[in-house]
């Protein structure tokens, strides 16, 4: 069995004993499958320690979106940083991952951003939310979806009332025959079994009020035959060889 270990966040290359740590982890005859980081402290040198110890872990920085990445992180230059990291890790061979916090405000830079991601040679991009966590906590207004705030404070709620009953209850209990049943033309539809009526998050942005609407975006998907535009693309690119 081969064992490995990821050096996730907070940031693990500011730990004055970063080299220290990965000697003993292969000294146990682990590897490093992952390393976490912003990019500030990827330098010349890191990679350079790296290739020394034939190290060839995944690189994963975060990136938070074009011209929003500064305000994100809350460090003037932080974007550019990240940026020539990015470069520099292609330079030396190394394989890197990025990771989107996504929010309301920095929403609108995805398309550029997926785009620049993959013309740094990006390997994986992956988009999740940001979390009313640390500094974030202190913008409650960016984080989140309308829908939330009808949710429950777990601060001042027990926790058997919130699994009793309610809201956050009736969404995490949602199921595939309800769903059908409020949108009949869904039921009668040729991608219900693909689709099923897409993701509840874009769903509830778009449409607040209503966590049982459709998602418009997995609508648009594949009745606007973008599928079919994907997996003719995928294959003439021989990533696929039938319909995904
Ligand atoms: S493609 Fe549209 S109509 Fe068909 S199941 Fe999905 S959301 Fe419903």
């Amino acid at each position: 069995m081969f064992l490995a270990a990821s050096c996730n966040g907070g940031e693990s290359l500011v730990r004055k004993d970063f080299w220290q740590l990965m000697d003993v982890i292969m000294l146990r005859g682990m590897g490093v499958q992952a390393i976490y980081t912003n990019g500030r402290l990827a330098t010349e040198k890191f990679f350079e320690n790296l290739e020394k110890r034939y190290m060839h872990p995944m690189i994963q920085f975060s990136f938070d979106g074009i011209g929003a990445h500064d305000w994100m992180r809350g460090v003037d230059g932080a974007e550019k940083d990240v940026i020539e990291a990015m470069k520099r890790c292609k330079r030396h061979g190394f394989s890197f991952n990025a990771v989107m916090s996504l929010c309301k405000d920095n929403a609108a830079s995805i398309r550029e951003t997926v785009k620049l991601m993959a013309d740094l040679g990006c390997s994986h991009f992956k988009v999740g939310t940001a979390y009313a966590q640390g500094e974030w906590a202190n913008y409650p207004s960016m984080i989140g979806l309308p829908i939330e705030e009808k949710f429950p404070n777990m601060l001042d709620t027990p926790l058997e009332d919130i699994l009793d009953k309610g809201l956050y209850m009736d969404i995490i209990n949602y199921s595939i025959k309800g769903f059908m049943d409020h949108n009949p033309d869904c039921r009668e539809c040729e991608y219900k079994n693909l689709c099923v009526g897409g993701c509840r998050a874009f769903a509830v942005r778009d449409v607040p009020d209503d966590y049982l609407s459709k998602d418009l975006w997995s609508c648009k998907y594949y009745k606007g035959g973008w599928m079919d535009k994907k997996n003719e693309l995928f294959r003439k690119l021989g990533l696929i060889t039938e319909n995904r």
